[in-house]
């Protein structure tokens, strides 16, 4: 793959970029252990300065780069400012609480007396320079939230971007050198995947994290894995979104639609199935399928545009493909299904009805504006069928009863449950998931402590 911008509105290629070469990396791997060397050693106020710092110029910089990302991978201009400002938020998020989050930690007094010590104590030390393997789909938040609590916790990064993102991926190098962080705290490689292997391989790498696709968290996996080297894996993701029948009907069809389809519906923690109760299921159906059908699709650039092109022509087909297999072996097409003719990767907001478990659709990901409708008997039907996925990112579900409550929180394989909202993001929660989904943490003090060195100090 190219390291190249085109534009999925319209195929268009605009800037192409020549890979690092070898030398050019070895020169960027030195620098980033030198840099360790210092940076380890500063304090958490000077840490969380630059990084403030780097929110404030990114705030300044949010139209613009919000167009980078929309003429990039093709999301609706809006949705690509409020990304920024997202990431900005984190940025500040960590500057404040990244020094109460990674305190000296006391074990407690029978503990210390128990083993023999005088004194102890659980200190966390960063562990050095650490690659991340990222998506183009959210360009800046992927990278920022690993950045933010890397460069908090003293450890250096070295960004491989997505080829198809290089000016978002040498925009977030810049952002970080003119808040005033040196050279080698953040990094971005210019290579293409079949770089990572070596790089990964190289002594001065010490960990790393992917976002992505299931086949490229394994091969990340199984090479850190060959090394010894600590990995989190945020991948792919099939979010069930169960409504049950106490549920607000028309706001749960309502905010379904928005959960489909942000992103141009290509999020990993998108709600891709939804499960919803026999007594509801009409109801539902009928306002999800006419605020689906009722997207404003077009120009990413457009304010008011709600769902743009994919960010690539293999992504659209491989979607295609999805539909096709369904149609083929029966499914119901409630809304959409038809590709458009014209220049860009354009593809309707789709709903399918009377899928089965045979179909690619039930067990792959959707990563595309195509949602997927389930009619569930009782709860433990709507269980089984949430369940029934490799993945277990997040989940949704929208009831007022709390015995239901209980028992979703209690049964679904998911590393979140969100109740009548759908899911996102936020720099004081946990993010990531079981099963195929991954694992390890984002975010949150789980997030910035996955990068460190958990460091027992024991005075005899
Ligand atoms: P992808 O093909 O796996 O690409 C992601 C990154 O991995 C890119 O930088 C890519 O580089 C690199 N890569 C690809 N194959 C590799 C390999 N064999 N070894 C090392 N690196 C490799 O994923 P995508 O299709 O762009 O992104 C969509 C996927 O990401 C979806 O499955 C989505 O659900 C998942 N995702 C997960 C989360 C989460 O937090 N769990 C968030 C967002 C997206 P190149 O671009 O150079 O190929």
């Amino acid at each position: 793959m190219p390291i190249a911008t085109v534009n999925p509105a319209n195929g268009e290629t605009l800037k192409t970029y020549e890979a690092m070469g070898e030398e050019e990396l070895e020169r960027r791997l030195q620098l980033a252990q030198a840099t360790f060397r210092t940076y380890r050693t500063t304090t958490y106020a000077e840490r969380a300065r630059l990084l403030n710092r780097a929110a404030d110029l990114l705030d300044e910089d949010q139209q613009e780069i919000g167009r980078v990302m929309t003429t990039e991978m093709g999301k609706p201009v809006k949705q690509a400012r409020a990304e920024a400002a997202k990431c900005a938020r984190a940025m500040r998020w960590y500057a404040e609480h990244a020094a109460e989050l990674l305190a000296d930690e006391e074990p407690s007094a029978a503990d210390v007396k128990d083993s023999g010590a005088a004194r102890a104590l659980v200190r966390y030390r960063p562990l050095g320079p650490v690659l991340a393997v990222m998506p183009w789909n959210f360009p800046l938040w992927q990278v920022v939230r690993f950045a933010a609590p890397a460069l908090m916790a003293g450890n250096v990064g070295l960004l491989k971007h997505a080829s198809n993102v290089p000016q978002t991926a040498l925009y977030l190098e810049d952002l970080f050198h003119r808040a005033g962080f040196a050279e080698g705290c953040f990094q971005t490689l210019l290579v293409g995947s079949g770089a990572v292997d070596d790089i990964l391989r190289d002594e001065r790498v010490k960990a790393a994290t992917l976002t992505g696709s299931e086949p490229a968290g394994r091969a990340v996996a199984a090479t850190a894995g060959e090394m010894i080297k600590k990995t989190v894996l945020e991948l792919g993701g099939s979010d069930p979104y169960v409504v049950m029948p106490s549920a607000d009907i028309d706001r749960a069809a309502r905010i379904a639609v928005t959960a489909r389809v942000q992103n141009n519906g290509q999020s990993c923690i998108a709600a891709k199935r939804f499960i919803v109760h026999t007594d509801v299921y009409d109801a539902f159906a009928e306002r999800f399928v006419a605020g689906m059908a009722a997207l404003k699709v077009g120009d990413p650039l457009a304010e008011e545009t709600e769902v743009g092109p994919l960010a690539s022509e293999q992504g659209r087909a491989d979607l295609e493909e999805l539909v096709d297999d369904a149609r083929r072996s029966g499914v119901e097409v409630l809304c959409g299904g038809e590709r458009p003719d014209g220049p860009g990767w354009y593809y309707p907001p789709t709903v399918l009805a009377g899928v089965t478990r045979e179909m690619r659709v039930h067990r792959e990901e959707a990563f595309g504006p195509v949602a997927t409708l389930y009619r569930a008997a009782d709860l433990d039907e709507a269980v089984l069928i949430a369940n029934d996925s490799p993945f277990g990112l997040s989940s949704n579900v929208w009831t007022r009863d709390e015995a239901e409550v209980d028992r979703f929180v209690r049964d679904l394989e998911a590393g979140g449950v969100f109740f009548n909202g759908m899911t996102a993001s936020h720099p004081g929660f946990p993010f990531g998931g079981v099963k195929r989904s991954g694992y390890g943490r984002e975010l949150s003090g789980h997030g910035i402590r996955e990068f460190c060195n958990i460091t027992t100090v024991w005075h005899g």
